[in-house]
């Protein structure tokens, strides 16, 4: 196997990186873009030996990264940012030939993001505090201890975004960290692990490991070493993951799937309700946040699909590199072959295409709407993760919050109304981490993120990141105890 290969004119190792060294596996796995279904390349494949490696070089790095002051923490974080931002270029084009989104976004939107989750979260460490509090004259003084060695595992539809979005304040916090990325798309991690060297990360601060999650991952999430696991994926992963942690008690944090509603009241601005609607097809569907769900009031649903379907149809779906793409491919024939069956079901159920329904080709799945779809079919309470969308319509506010909380998730809500009390009521009883009205996918790296049901445990984000990655210790101080010892 190579140790590098070349993508996009951008050479990357193909091997994990573990306490500062490249080290390859006996085994390897295909690494295949979905543009085109060639494969990019050969990576080294992990199993439990390397996890077991790589938390031992985690572990082994920890007491002097912990020791570290926080402004030198907050320096390398942000020499890490600059290396992130001199290669966006090459960052962009090997995630777009990895993952399939576009291109346009990656180097305008999501890798400058990349380096501003560093930059966040260095600045926001040096701000962190608590103001002391007196109880019965005693000082309480609350700290943020590292907690130790943590294991990061992250899905495929935002590799490097997802990744640093829990890289960096877990090196933040002082803990180090073994980032496990998705095995459909691990190559910038792998880019990753190079530009935090160059800023001066010590050795074992930040380790890499890749392969197939049944094969590595019991061996990160259930290794007694591990301290605290942040995982970003699936419903049944996160299960099996909280299983192999139960052990250990490992503290997890859960950031998973969605079935997010899109309501569209009939006092909104209907050309903003379309706009936000036909967003639900970015990045080709693999959204978490994605509000897959419109669920419109009844008097403007028919106006509003004829406005959805005329926008919808300005959308050119094809080749993410190219500056006039809107929708790229799906990431792997699997994943489109999910896609489908998903769709077929419904039409077989009595669901009706209003547009797509099936796929284009080996790597596109046609952008679909679907209505005449139940509230209890699959195909409203099942996350697709692809361009699918569903239309029902309400006659009440109280109908339209029922059928938005009638799934077993909670990450997402949006809503599109013209009436600020209603946005209030409405956004009151809804079951979601986050809500956006009369917008969409706004997020601050300040507020808390998280999904409530199955779509996760625990929140991240400014200070809930650090309450995570940390041990949070309160001091309490007797007002006289140094008088009592001289
Ligand atoms: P997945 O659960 O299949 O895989 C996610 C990661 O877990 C991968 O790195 C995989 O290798 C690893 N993994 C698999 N089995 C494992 C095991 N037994 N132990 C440890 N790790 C294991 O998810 P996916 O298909 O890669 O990602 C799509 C899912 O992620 C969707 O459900 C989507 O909604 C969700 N997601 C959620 C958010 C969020 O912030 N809430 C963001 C993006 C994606």
């Amino acid at each position: 196997m190579p140790d590098n290969i070349v993508v996009g004119g951008v050479s990357v190792d193909t091997r994990h990186w573990i306490g500062g060294e490249r080290v390859a596996s006996d085994d390897t796995f295909a690494d295949v873009s979905p543009i085109d279904g060639s494969v990019l390349g050969e990576m080294a494949r992990g199993g439990p030996a390397e996890a077991v490696a790589a938390v031992a070089a985690a572990k082994a790095a920890f007491p002097a990264w912990a020791a570290t002051s926080r402004a030198e923490r907050a320096r390398i974080l942000h020499a890490i940012a600059d290396g992130v931002e001199k290669r966006i270029e090459e960052l962009s084009i090997v995630e777009t030939t990895d993952n399939g989104a576009l291109l346009r976004s990656h180097r305008r939107g999501v890798m400058p993001r990349v380096a501003h989750n560093f930059r966040f979260f260095a600045d926001w460490l040096l701000k962190l505090e608590h103001e002391d509090f007196e109880t019965r004259g005693h000082r309480n003084h609350v700290s943020w201890d590292p907690a130790g060695p943590s294991v990061l595992i992250t899905p495929w539809n935002a590799p490097l975004m997802l990744a640093t979005w829990k890289v960096a304040p877990a090196l933040a916090a002082g803990n180090t960290v073994v980032l496990k990325p998705a095995e459909w798309s691990p190559l910038t991690a792998s880019l990753l692990a190079d530009i935090a060297a160059e800023a001066g990360l010590p050795a074992g601060v930040l380790n890499v490991v890749q392969g197939y999650g049944s094969e590595i991952g019991d061996a990160l999430t259930a290794h007694p070493d591990v301290r605290r696991i942040s995982f970003t994926g699936s419903v049944p992963t996160a299960k099996r993951i909280a299983e192999s942690a139960a052990g250990n008690l490992t503290p997890l944090s859960l950031e998973l799937g969605g079935k997010s509603p899109l309501l569209v009241f009939a006092d909104a601005d209907l050309d903003l309700a379309v706009d936000l609607a036909v967003e639900q097809y970015d990045n080709a569907g693999q959204v978490c946040l994605a509000a897959t769900r419109f669920l419109v009031e009844e008097s403007v649903a028919e106006e509003f699909t004829r406005r959805f379907v005329e926008k919808a149809a300005t959308l050119t779906q094809g080749d993410p590199r190219d500056e006039t793409t809107d929708i790229g491919p799906n990431i792997h024939p699997r994943q489109l072959e999910k896609i489908d069956t998903f769709v077929q079901r419904a039409l077989a159920a009595g669901a009706r295409a209003v547009i797509g329904g099936h796929r284009k080709d080996t790597q596109y799945y046609a952008p679909t709407l679907l209505t005449d779809v139940a509230q209890d079919s699959e195909i409203v309470q099942e996350e697709v993760f692809g361009p699918v969308l569903t239309l029902q319509t309400f006659s009440t506010e109280e109908e339209a919050v029922r059928l938005a909380n009638d799934t077993r998730f909670g990450l997402a809500a949006t809503l599109a109304t013209g009436d600020a009390e209603r946005a209030e009521r409405v956004t009151e009883q809804l079951v979601a981490g986050t809500v956006w009205v009369n917008c969409f996918f706004v997020r601050d790296l300040q507020a808390p993120f998280g999904g409530s049901r199955h779509s996760g445990v625990g929140r991240e984000g400014g200070t809930w990141s650090f309450d995570f990655y940390c041990d949070v210790k309160n001091t309490v101080t007797a007002p006289n105890g140094w008088k009592n010892h001289g």
